[in-house]
This record gives structure tokens, C-alpha cells and sequence, in this order.
């Protein structure tokens, strides 16, 4: 019955081995259900006729008929165009071909009436119409009212007359036998709960839309079935798991209390108690964890972790930290080995420039069981690492560890799993968080310890930099210590390279009395620690520095962050390194210096970053710029592979469609009941071909 969606597309009318072939290349398309679910990217309004006199330039594509006055060639012969006026009871306006004239004039009659569609522009005080689509009016294109589909396509395509237009008119030849195969794959409650548009209606008005409201139920429908579908996945992983996986019971909180009575070096912040709290409930159930712990830069996830941490070992296991980079490896097990060492808990660090001798008294001590705490880096995964009974494994990653790794660091353990704790340094937008860890279960830190100032962010020009200087200066003759940073691309390393060695040269030049410390990724670790330490210890007062220090760094005395070529760095990035101020009692700032030159969106960053502190909005704001596979990096974009939803837009229907799929699995988790037979088929057909999903655990 669901043969006729998998039918080859060169079965259909008009199509053919050698177009189905080119199809398949250039678009993915291979079935009826593929060209199907291929929706246009922009729609064409032809639902009506503008007067000539209403248009102006800021508006988008508008439709217009008119007769043709006369038209002319003009310009040097090198720079030929061709010009029409076209003409109707209300004013004139001009028709504009660069190219193409030739093709243009055969269809050009004075005195016939044509319709017209572009995009107005002023240009001096004429208004004109560049390139629009121009044809004979008839009965047909007078009276019909409609939106046009405009389908994406390629060169290779166009040339065999596969444009936008050729696929409209495949779809409609397929549409015509489809509508009445398909069906629904939402239950009816839902449909009506949340007034949906039914299926076929939503193919057909998706394609060909009659108007502006059919079209935007259409989209909704399609965007809440796909985000549904999306969550109901998520969800059944995730009860799955916990069906499957008992955890082990952590139920001794003493080491905890007397770390808490003992040592606990500031009152917690009630963000920071709450999250314990959930965490303790989790590794007390019986189950296996899997939770999220975001918080802003700053916010104080150490801490949380190092506690989660006590609770483990006070229960004879182990805990793990697995970072991204050797630095922020590094840097953890630093903020970590303060208080172990209070605890007299036994921790190391194992990175790829661990010392093979040192590696083999690890990986010794961690199956005796002597090491309580091991940080590292995905070193952590080699086979040779194996505990004696990891309890917690911490996985910092930044969003730059696949599913799959995360995964592997569970299987350290014989017989049970151990928890899992996932953190991120940067806030992830909440509609992110759902989907990209939806499988999760979510905690978030969203107060900052008390008596924080905020960070004074500003934007400066290059030409200001001697007034930076001064006030950097002035800085200094405070007592305070200061960040310059050079971006980091790593595809042109050298270069930038070339960028940070100029930059400590000129602020050498502007700073020769002052103390200078240097990092960058070329450097040993040795080395690079040797300098981080000088500049922690208050023996530099300038760290002149690549992206490296964008994770981790702690020195609570450095109260200036200057980042230099700011519109080269990424919203999260700025936000990153502008939290490596502000962690001591003093006023930070942050300034930021670029071009007078900044393309848009550079200029959008920039205000963010001078507007708010908050992670979650500055979070927010890149989603919008960046959409949201480039925020995650393309590792783990496979799962927001979405067709049609936006999860930068559409935030509410993600909650919407995340509430009916959770209220359906509380009620009935297997979708055995009748009501939700069309869920189960739906979920059993898209196993088959999502390879995508493959990579969630
Ligand atoms: P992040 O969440 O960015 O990893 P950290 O854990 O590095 O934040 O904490 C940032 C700074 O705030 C550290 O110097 C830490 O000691 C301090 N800190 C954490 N929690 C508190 C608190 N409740 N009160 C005061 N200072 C805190
Ligand atoms: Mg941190």
C-alpha cells in the first residue's frame, strides 16, 4: 500500500531515467515520497495585482499589469539595456533587462497588456523593476489567485530545464494521484487539540497554497508533526534507557557533609543548590543519569561537579571528567585538585602528553581503586583506561563530543552503567537543549554567585586604540591584570600566527615597562603552562593570547579582557572569553576592537555582546544569526537535519509538539493503545530510514 511513496521518481510523467538520474544527484530525490517532501523555500504571492502608483521600493516581489507603452534600447553599445514602460490608469514604471534582451524583445507588443512580476527598486527617483518576469496577460493569469512555489535547484538542473517551475509542474502531476494515498500519521485528538490542518491538505496547500492562511496552516501542521515526530523519538530513547539501565544507588552522603561542614569555601548560590539536588535525587533512584548541567560562564559549575563527584567516591566508586581540549582538561583538574586535596581524595590528569611512566601508575591506580578522581581528555577512552568501579562519569563537552563518545565513556564499567553528567560551558538555547539533548534530563544554573559585578562591555575602533592603551594602563597602575586576544582560524594558522606575533610586538612597543605573558596552540604545553602560571601568579600583567584561554582560565585579578579583530569571533566564543573576567570582587571590562568596516551580522554580534551579559539571551541571538546546525558544529547537526521546522523560530511549536509527545508516552509508553496506532507506524516506518538516529544512545 505505501509502495506507491516508494515508487523511483523516473516513473513519473514526464520525468524519465535521465532526469530521475539527475534528480537523484543534484536533490536526493529518488521517490514519489522524496519529491513529495521536497517543499518550496519561498512562495511568490500572485494572489493579487498592485497598482503602479502603490509601488514603492522597500517592497518585496509584487505582481502588476499594464500595457506596454513603448520600449528602447539605451547605454553604450558595450553596456546595453533594455528598457519598457509600462503603464496603468494609475502611473508608469520601467522595466529594466541587462541581459537577455534579445529573448525579451520577441515577446515585447506596444499597446498589449502583460503581466508583471519583480521586485521594485528605486534607483535616483525613478522607480524601476529589474529582471522582472513579464508575460501576456491572460484570462488565467488575471483571474487566478494564487502563491507560487519557488523550488530550489541547481545549475546542472536548470540546464535541463529542471528550474523551480519544472519541479512545481512535477509536483503538480504527482500530486493529482497522491492526495488520495496519502494518510494521516497524526491521531485525530491531536489534530484537533491543537486544531492541525489534516495531511493531505497540508501536502497540497504546502506545494500549492491558495492563499497566505492556508499556507501558514499548512506550514504549521507539517512544522508540529515533524518536531513532534523528533520528540516522540527523543522521549521513547530515553525511557527506553531508563527501563533498561538500573543505575547504581548512591545513598551515603557523608564525605559530602563534611565537605559541606568542613571545607566548602562560599555559601552556595540557590541555582547551584537546586541542581545538587536534583543530581543527588537521580543517583539515588535506582536509574541510570543522564542529565544536562548547563550554566553561564561563571555561574560556578566546579563546584557542582566536585560535589556530584563526593557523592560517588563516598559511595566506593570512582568519577571521571572528560573534556574537550588539554587546556580545559587541564584547567578542571586545577579547579578540581584545590579541593580533593582538602578531601584528601586522590586525583590526576591524563591527556595525550601524559608521560608514557606516569600514564602506567594511572592506569595502575585506577583499577586498584586507589585514584578517586581521573580528568582528562578523550584519552580517557583508550581501552588500557579501565577503572575499578567508575560511578560518575562528567563529560564537559562544549558540544564538541559526538553522542557515540559520550556513550563509549559508559562502558568503562562492568554490570552497571555508570551516571552520566553532561556540561556545557555555553548556555544552549532551551529549544536546543530539547532536541539536541532531548534525551536528557535538564539542569540549569541561572543565578551567578552573589556580589558580581556586572562586566562593562564596549565597542571600540582600531583608531581608538590609544585611548585603550591609556586605560589599560590605568588598569595596570591599579594593580589589575589584563587579557588581549587574537582570533584564532585554524585554517590559516600561520597567519594568524603572524596577527597575535605583530599584536605583542605593538603592545610591547605601547607597554615596554610592563611585564608580558604569550600563548598560543603552537606552543609546548610546557611551555604554555609555564606562561599561564607567571601571568596566575601576578608576575605578568599582560597575557597576550590566541583563543586557547577562551576555556578555563581562572585568574580573578584580571579585570580587562581586550579582543582584538572582534567581528572575526563567533557570539559564543566573545561571550567564552569575555567571562574569563569578572570572577573577582573588582569592576571587569571587556572591549572590544574591530574595523570601521563590520558586515551585518558582525555589527548584530557586537551590540549583543555591549547590550546583555546574559548567556541565555546572547545564546538566543545565535541561534537567529547562525541557525542551528552551525551553532553545534556539524557533529552532531544530524539530528537538527529538520525539513522544515526552525528551531530558532519555532521555538513554541517545539514546546507545544514536546508536551504532546510527552503527555502521549506518560499515558501510554509503548503506544500499544488503538488511538495511537498511527504514531507506532509512523516511528516504525522512520527506523527504517533514519540513519541519522543511529548516532543518539
Ligand atoms: P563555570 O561555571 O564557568 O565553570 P567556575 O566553576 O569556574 O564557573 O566558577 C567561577 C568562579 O566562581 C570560581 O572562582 C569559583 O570559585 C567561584 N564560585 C563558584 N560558586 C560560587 C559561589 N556560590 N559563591 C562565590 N563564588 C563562587
Ligand atoms: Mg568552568
Amino acid at each position: 500500500m505505501n509502495n506507491f511513496f516508494d515508487t523511483k521518481i523516473e516513473f513519473l510523467k514526464g520525468v524519465g531515467p535521465t532526469k530521475g538520474t539527475l534528480l537523484n544527484k543534484e536533490l536526493n530525490i529518488f521517490t514519489y515520497g522524496d519529491l513529495i517532501q521536497y517543499y518550496p523555500f519561498r512562495y511568490e504571492d500572485r494572489t493579487k495585482f498592485h497598482k503602479i502608483a502603490e509601488a514603492n521600493g522597500s517592497m518585496p516581489y509584487i505582481q502588476l499589469k499594464g500595457k506596454l507603452r513603448h520600449y528602447e534600447m539605451l547605454g553604450s553599445p558595450r553596456k546595453r539595456r533594455l528598457v519598457a514602460h509600462l503603464v496603468d490608469d494609475t502611473g508608469e514604471i520601467e522595466l529594466v533587462w541587462f541581459q537577455g534582451a534579445q529573448w525579451v524583445l520577441k515577446k515585447l507588443q506596444p499597446g498589449v497588456e502583460y503581466v508583471v512580476f519583480g521586485k521594485p527598486n528605486l534607483f535616483g527617483s525613478k522607480l524601476n523593476i529589474a529582471h522582472p518576469e513579464i508575460e501576456l496577460a491572460t484570462k488565467q493569469n488575471v483571474e487566478t489567485s494564487y502563491l507560487q512555489p519557488v523550488y530550489s535547484t541547481t545549475e546542472t538542473l536548470k540546464r535541463k530545464y529542471i528550474d523551480s517551475k519544472g519541479i512545481s509542474k512535477m509536483l503538480r502531476t504527482l500530486l493529482a494521484e497522491a492526495l488520495k494515498r496519502l494518510k494521516e500519521t497524526l491521531p485525530v485528538a491531536l489534530q484537533q487539540q491543537y486544531t492541525l490542518m489534516s495531511k493531505p491538505a497540508a501536502i497540497s496547500n504546502i506545494h500549492f497554497p491558495e492563499n497566505q492562511e492556508l499556507l501558514f496552516k499548512a506550514q504549521f501542521r507539517l512544522k508540529f508533526e515533524e518536531l513532534f515526530y523528533v520528540q516522540i523519538r527523543l522521549l521513547k530513547l530515553k525511557i527506553a534507557r531508563i527501563d533498561k539501565f538500573r543505575g547504581i544507588v548512591f545513598n551515603n552522603a557523608d564525605l559530602l557533609n563534611r565537605f559541606y561542614n568542613e571545607h566548602l569555601p562560599f555559601d552556595l548560590t540557590n541555582a547551584q543548590k537546586k541542581v545538587i539536588k536534583e543530581i543527588y535525587a537521580d543517583l539515588r533512584s535506582g536509574k541510570q543519569m543522564n542529565r544536562l548541567l548547563q550554566g553561564d560562564v561563571g555561574s560556578g559549575k566546579t563546584i557542582v561537579a566536585f560535589i556530584c563527584m563526593l557523592i560517588a567516591i563516598g559511595c566506593d566508586t570512582q568519577a571521571a571528567l572528560m573534556a574537550p581540549t588539554e587546556i580545559l582538561a587541564t584547567q578542571h583538574y586545577h579547579g578540581l585538585k584545590d579541593f580533593a586535596d582538602k578531601m584528601g581524595l586522590r586525583i590526576a590528569l591524563l591527556t595525550g602528553s601524559t608521560k608514557k611512566s606516569e600514564r602506567r601508575i594511572i592506569h595502575d591506580y585506577l583499577k586498584s581503586g586507589e585514584l578517586h578522581i581521573l580528568v582528562g581528555t578523550h584519552a580517557l577512552l583508550e581501552e588500557v583506561v579501565q577503572f575499578k568501579r567508575l560511578g560518575l562519569a562528567i563529560v564537559d563537552e562544549q558540544h564538541r563530543f559526538g553522542v557515540a563518545q559520550r556513550s563509549r565513556l559508559w562502558q568503562k564499567n562492568e554490570g552497571l552503567f555508570p551516571h552520566v553528567l553532561v556540561m556545557t560551558a555555553t548556555p544552549i538555547p532551551r529549544t536546543l537543549a530539547m532536541t539536541l539533548y532531548g534525551d536528557l534530563d535538564i539542569s540549569t544554573i541561572d543565578e551567578l554567585p552573589a556580589g558580581r559585578k556586572p562586566i562593562m562591555t564596549v565597542h571600540r575602533y582600531d583608531a581608538n586604540r590609544l585611548k585603550v592603551n591609556s586605560f589599560i594602563k590605568e588598569q595596570i597602575e591599579l594593580g589589575r591584570q589584563v587579557y588581549v586576544v587574537y582570533p584564532l582560524i585554524e585554517e590559516s594558522e600561520k597567519l594568524d600566527l603572524k596577527d597575535l606575533m605583530d599584536g605583542y610586538e605593538s603592545v610591547a612597543r605601547a607597554f615596554p615597562d610592563v611585564p608580558l605573558s604569550i600563548v598560543h596552540g603552537k606552543m609546548k604545553p610546557d611551555a604554555k603552562e609555564y606562561e599561564m602560571q607567571r601571568f596566575v601568579k601576578g608576575e605578568t600583567k599582560i597575557m597576550v593570547a590566541t583563543t586557547v584561554i577562551e576555556v578555563g582560565v581562572n585568574v580573578p585579578n584580571a579585570s580587562v579582557m581586550i579582543i582584538e579583530n572582534a567581528e572575526r569571533f563567533g557570539l559564543a566564543q566573545l561571550h567564552q572569553l569575555r567571562g574569563r573576567v569578572g570572577r573577582g570582587a573588582d569592576q571587569s571590562y571587556c572591549i572590544l576592537i574591530s574595523d570601521y568596516k563590520l558586515s551585518k551580522e558582525a555589527r548584530i554580534r557586537i551590540d549583543t555582546m555591549v547590550r546583555t551579559n546574559n548567556g541565555f539571551e546572547i545564546a538566543d541571538t545565535d541561534l537567529q544569526l547562525r541557525g542551528p546546525g552551525d551553532l553545534m558544529g556539524t557533529q552532531q547537526s544530524g539530528v537538527l537535519d529538520l525539513l522544515i521546522a526552525d528551531l530558532g523560530r519555532d521555538g513554541k511549536i517545539l514546546q507545544a509538539a514536546r508536551g504532546a509527545a510527552q503527555d502521549i508516552l506518560d499515558k501510554d509508553p509503548n503506544l500499544n493503545s488503538p488511538e495511537n496506532q498511527n504514531i507506532k507506524i509512523q516511528v516504525a516506518s522512520m527506523k527504517k530510514t533514519a540513519i541519522n538516529w543511529s548516532r543518539i544512545s
